[in-house]
């Protein structure tokens, strides 16, 4: 089970790439970049802040239920995710990788500390470290910097164990994400899309769908067994 942004743009939060997306508002090398970051956390906080808050009243939807569901009954073993925003997390899913980071917490680049999400939405606009002062990072990965090489591992791991991978709300341009439907072609498995416009692998997938995440896998959820 891989997600991206299209399955939370129906609780409220926007994608990035899309037209209405956040980088026709906010260009990624001014917000979005560690170097950004390092130059100036105040401007990229003002861009954080906004999605904080946005991030704190959004609530998980019919699709991010229907996968926490579909796990408790034995049908996905795992949901690998490009989102940060933890509603698979606040929906019930157990087995999740994020690979690429959270905004579960927030970093100290000098000392370490490390600040949970409610702290820091409180000390929003400008959040800084309790221990030394220093502006906090948002534990997400920005353009520029590595991705969580342990949550890559695993995302590569079981894209090449998966009989079946499922694709929902992404739309496979972003590597190495967009490499993981190749693992689980070559060793054997099957792919299945649920996306709203095409992707790259539309052709070599056993079935796509182009439709909203929530009605898809409500729909899949009522259609399945109760358990494999
Ligand atoms: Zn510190």
């Amino acid at each position: 089970m891989l997600t991206g942004a299209g399955i939370s743009t129906e609780s409220g939060i926007p994608d990035f790439r899309s037209r209405t997306g956040l980088w026709a508002k906010y260009d990624p090398l001014e917000y979005a970049t560690i170097d950004a970051f390092l130059a100036d956390p105040v401007k990229v906080w003002e861009f954080y802040g906004n999605r904080f808050e946005v991030l704190a009243r959004a609530e998980p939807n019919d699709g991010h239920l229907a996968l926490a569901e579909l796990e408790e009954r034995g049908w996905i073993q795992a949901v690998i995710t490009q989102n940060i925003d933890r509603l698979h997390e606040r929906a019930g899913s157990r087995a999740l990788v994020e690979v690429h980071g959270s905004i579960r917490t927030s970093s100290c680049l000098d000392c370490g500390a490390v600040v949970p999400f409610d702290e820091v939405a409180g000390a929003l606009p400008v959040p800084r470290c309790p221990a030394c002062g220093r502006i906090l990072k948002p534990d997400v990965v920005m353009f520029g910097e590595l991705l969580p090489e342990a949550a890559i591992a695993r995302a590569m791991q079981l894209a090449a164990g998966a009989g079946l991978l499922l694709v929902v709300g992404s739309s496979l341009e972003v590597y190495p994400v967009a490499g993981l439907p190749v693992e689980t072609l070559a060793h054997g498995g099957s792919l299945a899309v649920v996306n709203r416009g095409g992707t790259g692998y539309d052709a070599r997938a056993a079935l796509t769908i182009d439709a909203g995440a929530g009605e898809t896998l409500r729909a899949l959820a009522e259609a399945l067994p109760a358990h494999p």
